[in-house]
């Protein structure tokens, strides 16, 4: 199973944001290497239906994606928050899943979960992922 490092500063910025969010799913994405979270960059949630779902702004999605790569960094994957659900994958995330390993991080009921996308695992494509404080 994949092991993921996350320090208790951004497990902690997760949680907050999540919270922030309320009564709306929380976006952003995950800067890192490969088995270490180690930045979020917050997005704003343009999904048309905030409160179920979520879309990355598409404009904070491509300036990340530049400035990681000018800096050395790698987007890893990427944060949302369930705020009427639990803390793992649904079947509206596994509708959109693309099987490339991006690392998921789902908060829900106060919790932060870690799921690899691929082709086997849960709804057909969420590896669990352990995370370990670092
Ligand atoms: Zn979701």
């Amino acid at each position: 199973m994949m092991i993921v490092a996350i320090a208790s500063q951004v497990r902690a910025q997760l949680l907050a944001e999540a919270a922030a969010a309320l009564p709306a799913e929380c976006c952003g994405l995950l800067l890192g290497s490969a088995g270490r979270v180690e930045a979020l960059v917050p997005a704003a949630n343009v999904a048309a239906d905030p409160a179920h779902n979520f879309e990355i702004d598409p404009a904070t999605l491509l300036r990340t994606h530049r400035e990681a790569r000018g800096a050395g960094h790698e987007v890893i994957g990427h944060y949302h928050s369930h705020p009427h659900g639990r803390a793992e994958p649904s079947w509206r995330d596994a509708a959109r899943a693309v099987a490339n390993g991006q690392l998921w991080l789902i908060i829900g009921a106060g919790r932060i979960t870690g799921w690899q996308a691929g082709a086997t695992g849960m709804h057909g494509c969420f590896q669990p992922v352990v995370l370990e404080a670092a």
